[in-house]
């Protein structure tokens, strides 16, 4: 599969968000890129997995086995509170139940810190991600990021997506939400995952 750069990467995901963070931190790398969207007779597989790691990969065989020939690339991540041991964590889409968006997602997580009185405490929390990679049903590789930080009270700015308008980055005085993209991606999770596919993609595998 190397070199990448006149190659497409399939981003198994339907979450533009995340595919359009994704293509704009890999494209050097790649010449073109796709999301299930492009491929609406592929399924979504149910996130069956107990951890980020399980259910990224569970994501990219899916895609994988249904097109061996891709070059695929899956996003399995979320947000981890510390005083709610870890929730929302791999259920971060899905946090508020069936009909969740991100706005009902970010209520209820700020409603079940309001009930512990732990809403204006600035509790901790961290994104993580994990990435994997994978060509002709097999898994090839996979990276994980984190960024550590602590949850606003009330949601500020309306960049980025998901918890990013609650999640203020430990040394920082804004959330992600309020800070530029390419700020956010020097520092996110997805961010440092991606900076270990990207040094990995320039220095493959079995390579001298
Ligand atoms: P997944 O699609 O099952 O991996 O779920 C990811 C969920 O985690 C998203 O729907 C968001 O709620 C949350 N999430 C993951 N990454 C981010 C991010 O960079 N910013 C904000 N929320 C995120």
């Amino acid at each position: 599969m190397f070199p990448t750069e006149n190659a497409t990467l399939l981003v198994a995901t339907g979450n533009a968000h995340k595919t359009g963070e994704i293509r704009s931190l890999l494209q050097a790398h790649f010449a073109t890129f796709e999301d299930l969207r492009d491929h609406p007779g592929l399924p979504e597989p149910e996130e069956t997995g107990l951890t980020f790691e399980e259910n990224a990969i569970i994501k990219a065989l899916s895609a994988s086995v249904a097109l061996p020939g891709a070059i695929v690339l899956a996003d399995d991540s979320g947000i981890e509170v510390d005083a709610l041991g870890g929730a929302p964590g791999v259920r971060s889409a899905r946090y508020s139940g069936p009909g969740a968006t991100d706005a009902t997602n970010r209520a209820k997580l700020l409603a079940d810190l309001e009930v512990l009185g732990l809403r204006e405490a600035a509790p901790l929390a961290r994104f993580r991600c994990v990435l994997a990679v994978a060509r002709g049903g097999m898994i090839l590789a996979t990276f994980d990021g984190a960024i550590e930080g602590t949850l606003r009270a009330s949601e500020g700015g309306d960049g980025g997506f998901g918890y990013d308008p609650l999640f203020q980055p430990e040394g920082c005085l804004v959330t992600f939400g309020e800070m530029p993209s390419d700020e956010k991606h020097a520092l996110s999770h997805r961010g440092r995952a991606l900076g270990k596919f990207k040094a990995w993609l320039e220095n493959p595998p079995g390579a001298v």
